[in-house]
């Protein structure tokens, strides 16, 4: 079987759980500050906050930025569901701006659109999630422009990106946002089991997210509201969470960080070998922009020309060979519990053409040319 990703796990990676595991600190311990200082020397960003995953990086992230009732905050149909349940984790209403199908990112042309709309209606959004799909950055410095002239704040959901650069710096340096944020799933680029991580260029942001990340505590003197009690004194100055990272995990992710721009070349040979293979074949793979070098968190074509029931047959037949491609991803409108929130089929064209054509194919960092050969050959006997 050959799925449509996997993690890379070394002796290395395994050697330096073990190491924390015959520490005094299992969690709270010096390896998450290390992890976050190494993501954010990696990025170019100032300051980084690491949770235990992308989903609680993203909710802390709204809730630093001021998301709450009667905002709203706009992300890609064409994301995971976590897109979008952040703003509703804050009581925030959601929408959405319909993509680019050539390259499957939120489409500039589609934001700018609605921003006009939105504001002849007053209804401007407070907070933009642009999703960098598979790995490639969306057009941020448009995005940027945007965010200038509306006044709304920026988030960069970079659960795919880390590793990939846009206009020459690496994704996370916030050049083009307010906070960008990475996930360490196993399923992505580099992994500490579960994990995330903010980064930001503004330190009251990246306190604000620390003092979120665990139950709104802070030991900073300043900020609290009565006089210390004695050197146990802590002050809860908000409502926050336990969305902290453990030391094992931050460990498992310095670790993995080493190998971060060993796994991206691979995933972009890999990828390039796709490309010419497909070149003949009824599939489009996704437009990469010359201002991009994606991450490859996955490899997506799309299937031109063939009716909803011929791109199912594609998948399963791809099954049936044991090759497990995949979809990503259902737009998020398109899911029960968002159309009960009176999200419509048609809402969003693009993003439901693209459900219609999109499969992933496999790509992971340890795949064999004999693998990938295995797969191209399936494809080939499939389309
Ligand atoms: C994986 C993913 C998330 C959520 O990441 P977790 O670390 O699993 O919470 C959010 N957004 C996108 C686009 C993702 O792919």
């Amino acid at each position: 079987m050959i799925p449509y990703g996997k993690q890379t796990i070394s002796e290395h990676d395994i050697d330096a759980v073990v190491e924390v595991l015959k520490s005094d600190w299992l969690t709270q311990g010096p390896k998450v500050p290390a992890f976050e200082q190494a993501i954010a020397d990696y990025c170019g960003a100032n300051f980084a906050c690491a949770t235990n995953s992308a989903t609680s990086a993203l909710h802390i992230a709204c809730l630093t930025l001021g998301v709450g009732e009667n905002d709203l905050v706009w992300t890609s149909p064409i994301s995971f569901v976590a897109s979008a349940n952040c703003a509703l984790y804050c009581g925030a209403q959601i929408d959405f701006v319909d993509i680019d199908l050539a390259t499957g990112n939120m489409s500039v042309a589609a934001l700018a659109e609605k921003l006009t709309l939105a504001k002849q209606n007053n209804c401007l959004p407070k907070v933009l999630i642009p999703v960098h799909l598979a790995g490639q950055s969306c057009d941020m410095q448009a995005i940027h422009t945007l965010a200038k002239k509306y006044g709304f704040k920026v988030i960069e959901d970079a659960s795919h990106a880390i590793g990939a650069k846009y206009q020459n710096k690496s994704i996370g340096c916030c050049q083009y946002s307010d906070i960008t944020v990475f996930s360490f799933h196993p399923v992505k680029i580099i992994t500490s089991a579960e994990g995330g991580m903010a980064v930001t260029n503004d330190r009251v942001l990246a306190e604000k997210m620390h003092r979120l990340r665990s139950h709104g505590i802070t030991n900073n003197p300043e900020l609290m509201t009565e006089a210390s009690h004695g050197p146990w004194y802590y002050q809860q100055i908000e409502l926050g969470y336990n969305y902290r990272m453990t030391d094992l995990q931050a460990a498992l992710g310095l670790s993995q960080l080493t190998k971060l721009d060993q796994f991206v070349a691979k995933r972009n040979e890999l990828a390039l070998t796709y490309d010419r293979a497909i070149n003949s074949l009824p599939l489009a793979h996704l437009t990469q922009h010359t201002d991009c070098y994606s991450s490859y968190h996955l490899y997506i074509v799309r299937l031109i020309n063939a009716s909803k029931e011929q791109h199912k047959t594609l998948i399963c037949k791809l099954r049936a060979h044991n090759i497990i491609s995949h979809l990503h991803y259902i737009p998020i409108h398109l899911q029960p519990y968002y159309k009960a929130l009176g999200f419509n089929e048609g809402d969003f064209p693009n993003a439901e053409q693209y459900y219609q054509q999109a499969i992933t194919i496999p790509l992971y960092p340890a795949m064999t040319t004999d693998e990938q050969l295995e797969v191209i050959s399936a494809i080939r006997q499939s389309v």
